[in-house]
């Protein structure tokens, strides 16, 4: 499908895609096949084809190491990488590490990005972006935070508890969202503070057990749960303005949001690749499965929506490029974590137990995709959102407006 991305965009997404077929896919498939995980080695040396082939971490500016590409040109890159398990690693735009190096560039000072970005382009540390909490603290409601710091000096003494803290096993530092502000409507009294993992009061619990994650290579990032126990950070530990981290992490959300749904799709593509290439092959009753017009049919369906979800997602891009898209994003993410789901189900389905098996890469991803129907935000909350955006211009005169109707037209057709 052309969707006339600039220049600029296919050039480098062609590049990916070499480096997708020469190096990633292959030792993907290997991996599979083999079940030898991929060392952290084999990581550092992508990591090294990436930067010679001038593709490492297209979404952050050069000065910084990356390619310096904003939302609508790396659209096709991750959409490339995401056909791979590993693809996003590959090139340093794996989640979440990419979207805490957009919030270091979004709202770190000169120092921090010093100090913190830099080192976290190059891989030479992690970081982890704990808000969720264990209930009754912030989840979907966000506003439910429990998390605090106080000020003591020129300290932050910080207590809470997190969950779900993607790459929160391995993380050298926690992005930590927590109350600074008890008096104030969390919305104006929460701030992101870094947190080292080696701080005193620091508790990673465990790893908490999921669907999914027997990765194919040896890193443990995980999904952990972690404490916080008076534990105490320089002020200057405050990433952006204190008591904003709500607008920080909405500004954070929403291209986190959209660099999923693009890595997703490229997902979605490769399952529906993988099935219609067993289709082609395989016979069954007669005739290939490929025949089949039940399941010509469902292919066809699932290329429709997987197209209008791309469509969807570079529209949100481009309009994310220029403001903050909030409603585009919810939408095209709502919409693109169902098409996903559904696309990846039936590429399972038409593969029989091939599907099932770890063999094919779509096990894997059937596994993995369920998540995105949740993480950043679940559909019902989208759906609020933007339901509350489609009722707020109905007034008074707007219901007026488009339910009258002329009585005395009516009653003259009713005569007729
Ligand atoms: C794989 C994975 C990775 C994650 N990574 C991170 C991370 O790195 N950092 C982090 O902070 N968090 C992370 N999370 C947490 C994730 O953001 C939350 O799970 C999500 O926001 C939902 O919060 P919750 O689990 O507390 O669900 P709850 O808030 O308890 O909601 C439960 C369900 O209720 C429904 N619901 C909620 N609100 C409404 C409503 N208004 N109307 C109707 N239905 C509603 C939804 O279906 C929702 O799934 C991760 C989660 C997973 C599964």
């Amino acid at each position: 499908m052309e969707y006339h991305d600039s220049e600029k965009a296919k050039e480098v997404a062609g590049r990916v895609e070499d480096f997708m077929e020469e190096v990633v896919l292959p030792r993907e498939r290997e991996a599979l096949a083999t079940g030898e995980q991929i060392t952290m080695d084999e990581i550092h040396d992508f990591w090294d084809q990436a930067k010679e082939r001038n593709l490492f971490a297209p979404q952050v500016p050069e000065e910084y190491g990356g390619q310096g590409l904003d939302f609508q040109d790396m659209l096709p890159s991750f959409e490339q990488v995401g056909r791979s398990l590993i693809g996003a690693l590959a090139i340093r735009a794996n989640a979440p590490q990419e979207g805490n190096m957009h919030t270091f560039e979004m709202v770190g000072t000169e120092e921090q990005k010093e100090e913190y970005l830099r080192p976290l382009v190059q891989g030479e540390i992690q970081t982890a972006f704990a808000m969720t909490e264990p209930k009754q603290g912030g989840g979907s409601d966000p506003k439910m935070l429990q998390s605090t710091a106080v000020k003591d000096g020129d300290e932050w003494v910080i207590n809470g508890h997190k969950w779900w803290t993607s790459d929160g096993l391995n993380a050298d530092y926690y992005l930590a969202m927590v109350r600074t502000d008890l008096d104030a409507h969390p919305y104006s009294g929460t701030s992101i503070i870094l947190v080292p993992s080696e701080a005193d009061g620091v508790e990673v619990v465990r790893n908490v057990p999921h669907l999914g994650g027997h990765g194919i290579t040896e890193r443990k990032g995980g999904h952990a749960e972690v404490k916080f126990d008076n534990v105490r950070v320089p002020v200057e530990n405050t990433l952006g303005e204190e008591n904003e981290g709500f607008q920080i992490a909405q500004m954070r959300l929403g291209g986190g949001r959209l660099t999923h749904c693009m890595r997703y799709s490229g997902m979605a593509e490769r399952s529906l690749d993988v099935a219609k290439a067993y289709l082609a092959e395989r016979e069954a009753f007669g005739t290939t499965l490929e025949e089949k017009q039940a399941l010509r049919h469902r292919i066809a369906d699932a290329e429709t929506r997987l197209h209008a979800a791309r469509c969807m997602v570079r529209h949100a891009a481009r309009e994310l490029d220029r403001n903050d898209a909030r409603i585009e994003v919810a939408m095209a993410k709502m919409f693109t974590a169902n098409v996903t789901n559904e696309t990846i189900d039936l590429a399972l389905q038409c593969c029989g137990g091939n599907g099932i098996g770890k063999d094919l890469p779509i096990a894997h991803f059937y596994e993995n995709v369920r998540a995105f129907r949740i993480v950043d935000g679940a559909d019902e909350v989208h759906r609020r959102s933007i339901a509350r955006w489609a009722f707020e211009d109905i007034d008074e005169a707007e219901v007026e407006n488009a339910l009258q109707f002329d009585e005395d037209l009516r009653i003259d057709a009713l005569d007729e």
